[in-house]
């Protein structure tokens, strides 16, 4: 594998048609993307190029048997203008996790992180400036080759597109606890970032929004007892003054937002507590005024506030403040625009 990556630039930006004050969901790309194919057994020379088509096979595989996982980060501009993400290698580590358990070669997270940071370098004039927005990084890999038949693939491609966005998730949310539907169950995909995961999703979250909801609250396939992650998220309740979130149990995506919020938390002194949690624990916290709040991680610590739970006829209230999320969204904020110090080293610029 070469690790020089060719890098071949636009001639005009388009930067300046984006009304930054209003920008529209997942719909707007940068002028660029990072590519790399893999084929003969190796990864070939990665490159930056204009952002284009691809041209695909009909019968290219990932559009079959659906070997294709992904990521998401994101990168913001600290006070002096450079743009930063977190912890970048982690998105590596975690691609190359997703991509063993469907049977795709490992991308080199040297490469990885250095393919970021030349892409995002080149497109630093795409970040939004304002609070809470930032750039959408979306790394991902498919099989391209054309092949009809069930094996793992020979060729794959490892793409990185990026896209602007706004602040997400800003009012508080209200979760549907799913009874019927699952997400993961043991020795299935749930842990791994894999395309089919969220296609799974699509129609009970659907059918969630359909009554008016924001976001499904997974739980486990067997029982429907014990709380998973939230949409896009994973989660956290405050019981009693501790914080509970649900254990890394083979379902649930290893967020690395979760990651940070604990080690954050514990850094400010709280009992973070990692373990099963049922619903009927949180009906009964609720009940008892113990239940102080709770509130969704993701995409690098975006903190998304939980009004309500609904689940099967009741509607369980959570709380209307969250001075812990806010405390976490407010510290994050702080670290990645360099107002803070980066005490836990996060930050690569
Ligand atoms: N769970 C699921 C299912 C997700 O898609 C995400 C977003 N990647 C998360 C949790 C949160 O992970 P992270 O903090 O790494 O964004």
């Amino acid at each position: 594998m070469e690790n020089t990556i060719k890098i071949t630039r636009v001639k005009a930006s388009k930067v300046n048609d984006l009304d930054f004050d209003n920008i529209p969901l997942g719909t707007i790309f940068t002028d660029h993307m990072f590519i790399c194919d893999y084929e003969n057994g190796q990864w070939q020379t990665p490159r930056i190029e204009p952002l284009d088509l691809i041209p695909t096979h009909p019968a290219a595989m990932a559009l079959h048997y659906g070997q294709a996982i992904f990521e998401g980060m994101k990168s913001t501009l600290d006070i002096h203008g450079n743009p930063g993400l977190i912890c970048p290698e982690k998105n590596g580590e975690r691609l190359n996790f997703s991509a063993r358990r469907v049977g795709m070669p490992d991308f080199p997270v040297a490469l990885f992180v250095e393919g970021l940071k030349q892409f995002v370098g080149l497109e630093k004039n795409w970040i939004p400036p304002q609070e809470g927005s930032a750039l959408y990084l979306r790394p991902f890999m498919y099989a391209d080759e054309p092949f009809i038949g069930m094996r793992a693939a020979n060729h794959y491609k490892f793409i990185i597109i990026a896209s602007p966005s706004g602040p997400f998730f800003t009012k508080r949310i209200s979760l549907h606890a799913e009874t019927k539907f699952i997400r993961a169950a043991q020795g299935g995909t749930g842990e791994a970032k894999v395309a089919g995961n969220y296609a799974a999703a699509i129609q009970p979250t659907e059918l969630a929004k359909a009554k008016g909801y924001d976001q499904i609250l997974w739980l486990d396939a067997v029982e429907h007892k014990y709380i998973q992650e939230v949409g896009t998220m994973n989660v956290f309740f405050k019981i009693n003054g501790e914080l509970i979130t649900p254990k890394l149990d083979g379902c649930i995506l290893n967020g690395i937002s979760r990651m940070c919020s604990i080690e954050l938390l514990r850094a400010r002194g709280y009992k973070v507590i990692e373990r099963l949690i049922s619903i009927d624990e949180i009906i009964q916290a609720s009940e008892n005024n113990t239940l102080e709040e709770a509130f969704g991680t993701g995409t690098a610590v975006g903190v998304a506030m939980i009004q309500d739970i609904g689940y099967k006829d009741k509607t369980i209230h959570v709380s209307d403040n969250n001075p812990v999320g806010q405390m976490i969204r407010g510290t994050v904020h702080g670290i990645r625009s360099g107002r803070l110090e980066d005490e836990f080293g996060w930050m690569v610029t």
